[in-house]
């Protein structure tokens, strides 16, 4: 059984306990509400740590989380007297642009990989948020703008290098242990530590970004509109219906500054002249009270919202699917998107149609490819004194809108009491997800996670 001390020779990477200096920063996650002590924290520094690590972990019975951008809102990322696997400077990414694929280690965010791929004209579908981790994002199966043009992040993942439970590095790919190459594409992290993903690559360089913002009370025609284009509008258009309380930005008229507002944001991956015209039936949905339309690099879209969502918020999340924006959706959306009672927290409603839909619900674990919109209520908000109020009116918001959604929801955003909808999360997949958790997993080292339990 291998000791703290023994762990300290075997890795490279700083190994962090309460003793040491740095504990308090490393024991923490993205979500400020999450207030968990682990034994230890190691960062790892490649792959050979992470095998010592998850042996360690292992042979001493502890709990494990593994930390890829610690954006997880249930906290998945730290745990309390267990081991962090933190990959975090694990971030080199490796473009082979005659491919257009990448190697991007587990540790990167989005917005260091957007900007190690930038530099080549290649993206690939990842999450709107530049410090969201590419790891669990991509897992758990990633939406993001490039989506309707290219499916999700998991329909571009080629291959995965993985520490197993038993101490293996293995390469899963659709050679190579299809079945751990399944469950990897949708299945979180309940499987392994995966150390680097290879994607396949699209030519994106600038794109057009649009954000409109729409009076409150309109938003039952801004959403309607929104329905009925983006059904059918050319895929390079990646745009989603918000509510959001109007920061102070410049764009934004001041005496509209702190009100709530029914809001799309808009990316265009086409071609840059056209750009205009494809957002001209998002913008016409209703008169704006202001909106923001201009080039930019990709990446610089993708770190928009940094500012706004830094470290340290308290959040809490709930999901669904739905299959379409039926009137009485819009009203739910009508009555409870207003409400939204801090200036960070939103309700997003993601279009997984176009590309997403070209994958058959079984191809990967990510079943729910007939759903139209993955929705979050995503409550954000800086003080804890606040905590009632915002946790009320997103378990209002969901409860309205639960019963005209499909089961289940988008295991990334589940919050940590969504563990009992996980067989509906999963669907038509469930079962086979247990088996191979049962043949990589049986022991459920893996468990600090929307857990399969073997
Ligand atoms: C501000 C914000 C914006 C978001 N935007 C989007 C979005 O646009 N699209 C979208 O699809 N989702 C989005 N999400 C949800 C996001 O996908 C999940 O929170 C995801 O789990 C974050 O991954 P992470 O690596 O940052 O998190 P972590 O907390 O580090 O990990 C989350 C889970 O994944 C596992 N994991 C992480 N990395 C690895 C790895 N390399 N190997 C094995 N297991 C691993 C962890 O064990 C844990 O269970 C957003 C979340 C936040 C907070």
């Amino acid at each position: 059984m291998t000791t703290l001390d023994q762990l300290r020779e075997q890795v490279r990477g700083p190994v962090v306990t309460e003793q040491d200096e740095g504990y308090e920063q490393a024991r923490r996650v993205y979500n400020g509400m999450i207030d968990r002590h682990p034994k230890v924290v190691v960062r790892c520094a490649d792959d050979t740590d992470v095998l010592a690590t998850v042996g360690y972990a292992r042979d001493n019975d502890l709990a494990l989380a593994v930390r890829g951008g610690a954006h997880s809102v249930p906290g998945f990322g730290t745990n309390d007297g267990g081991v962090v696997c933190d990959l975090s400077a694990m971030s080199a990414v490796l473009v082979d642009p005659a491919a257009r694929t990448a190697w991007a280690q587990g540790g990167n965010t989005w917005g260091s990989f957007n900007h190690a791929t930038y530099g080549y004209g290649l993206a690939t579908t990842g999450g709107i948020v530049a410090s969201t981790g590419i790891g669990g994002l991509t897992l758990g199966g990633g939406i993001g703008y490039l989506a309707r043009a290219h499916g999700l992040t998991i329909d571009n993942l080629l291959a995965a290098r993985v520490v197993t439970a038993d101490g293996r590095v293995v390469t899963a790919s659709a050679d190579s242990e299809p079945d751990l190459f399944w469950a990897l594409r949708g299945g979180g992290g309940n499987f392994g530590v995966v150390t680097a993903f290879r994607y396949r690559m699209h030519p994106v360089r600038d794109i057009m970004a649009g954000i409109f913002f729409f009076p409150v009370d309109r938003a039952a025609d801004v959403l309607a509109s929104y329905d009925a284009y983006i059904a059918d509008a050319p895929a390079e258009l990646g745009a989603f219906p918000a509510f959001q309380i109007a920061p102070p930005l410049p764009f934004i008229p001041p005496q509209e500054h702190g009100k709530p507002f029914s809001i799309v944001v808009a990316c265009w991956s086409g071609p840059m002249e056209a750009g205009e015209k494809v957002f001209a039936p998002l913008r016409d949905a209703a008169p704006l009270v202001a909106e923001m339309v201009a080039p930019m690099p990709y990446p610089a879209l993708n770190a928009m919202f940094d500012e706004l969502l830094p470290a340290g918020l308290q959040h809490y999340w709930k999901t669904v699917f739905s299959p379409a924006m039926t009137p009485e959706v819009i009203e739910v959306h009508a009555e409870h998107g207003p409400r939204v009672p801090a200036l960070q927290s939103t309700m997003h409603a993601y279009p997984i149609n176009g590309a997403c839909h070209d994958v058959a619900p079984d191809a990967t674990a990510f079943a729910h490819r007939d759903a139209k919109y993955a929705t979050v209520i995503a409550g954000m908000w800086p003080d804890p004194a606040d905590n009632d109020a915002n946790i009320a009116w997103v378990r209002d918001y969901y409860a309205a809108l639960r019963p005209l959604s499909q089961s289940g929801g988008y295991v990334n955003f589940m919050a940590g009491d969504d563990q009992d909808k996980l067989r509906d999360a999963y669907g038509v997949n469930y079962d086979r997800l247990v088996e191979v958790k049962r043949r990589y997993d049986p022991g459920n080292l893996f468990r600090d996670n929307q857990n399969i339990v073997p």
